[in-house]
């Protein structure tokens, strides 16, 4: 397990001013000292537009990376007040994108709104941490499986370099509501994420899957015995350093 590359990715939400980057050296201290090295892990944070320059600039060389939480679709510069687009975001430093996250569903957000910014995420070179996942009325009709199809069917493009896009499996319900799903469920829709995406791109691909919702450090450790998950998009439990400690922590105590 030591040697597979494993994600910890932060999504600050509307979160954090210019002083919060003391959480990140916190984190970013402990990483060297228990040299979690960048071979082996990745700790990314998206934080919101407004830190992306400043902190990407003051991780430079640090075990830290910066990524967004969203951006409009459009390639260029357009008449979108309040909109940030791919281009500007990278040119501010960003190397990760959050996109489709259920937050941003919840505001209307397309499947197909959702195809056109990864593909012009792609173009700028970030690297996509893609969002997928169920309501809680869909887990309890068992639609589980068709929404995440449809979902990555209606998003995901087989001429997108997939290499590039790392999936985050969130169901609905379980963020920041403290719900998890059992882990042999979770393990099944791990297993069907991963086909479905080799589906899509029509070649044995070797997909990274996150997992997200109400991650702590409790729960780590018991994720820490499937082997589908490549890591965690944690919410809540990232505006701390001790409890984002904690949980990359508890992933790696033996058991
Ligand atoms: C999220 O917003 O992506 C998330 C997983 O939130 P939380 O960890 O708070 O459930």
């Amino acid at each position: 397990m030591a040697n597979k590359l494993k994600y910890f990715v932060g999504n600050w939400k509307m979160f954090g001013n210019q002083d919060s980057i003391s959480i990140l050296y916190r984190i970013n201290k402990f990483l060297v000292k228990k040299k979690y090295n960048r071979k082996n892990n990745k700790v990314i944070f998206c934080v919101p537009n407004t830190l992306i320059y400043n902190f990407s600039n003051k991780l430079k060389n640090r075990s830290i990376s910066i990524g967004a939480q969203n951006c409009h679709q459009s390639k260029t510069f357009a008449a979108y007040t309040g909109s940030v687009n791919a281009s500007m975001l990278k040119k501010s430093g960003a190397n990760y994108i959050i996109l489709g996250h259920s937050e941003n569903r919840n505001q209307g957000e397309s499947n197909k709104i959702i195809k056109e910014k990864i593909e012009s995420a792609l173009n700028q070179k970030l690297k996509i941490i893609f969002c997928i996942g169920e309501s809680l009325s869909e887990k309890n009709k068992k639609k589980t499986f068709n929404v995440l199809r449809n979902q990555m069917r209606n998003s995901l493009s087989k001429n997108f370099d997939y290499k590039k896009i790392i999936i985050a499996y969130e169901p609905v319900w379980s963020i920041g509501t403290g719900k998890t799903p059992k882990l042999s469920d979770l393990k099944k829709t791990l297993k069907f994420i991963k086909l479905e995406f080799q589906k899509i791109f029509n070649k044995h691909v070797s997909l990274k899957i996150l997992y997200g919702g109400s991650v702590n450090h409790n729960n780590a450790k018991l994720f820490s015995t499937i082997n589908e998950i490549d890591g965690f998009l944690v919410g809540g439990a990232s505006q701390s350093s001790k409890k984002f400690i904690d949980i990359i922590n508890n992933y790696y105590k033996e058991h």
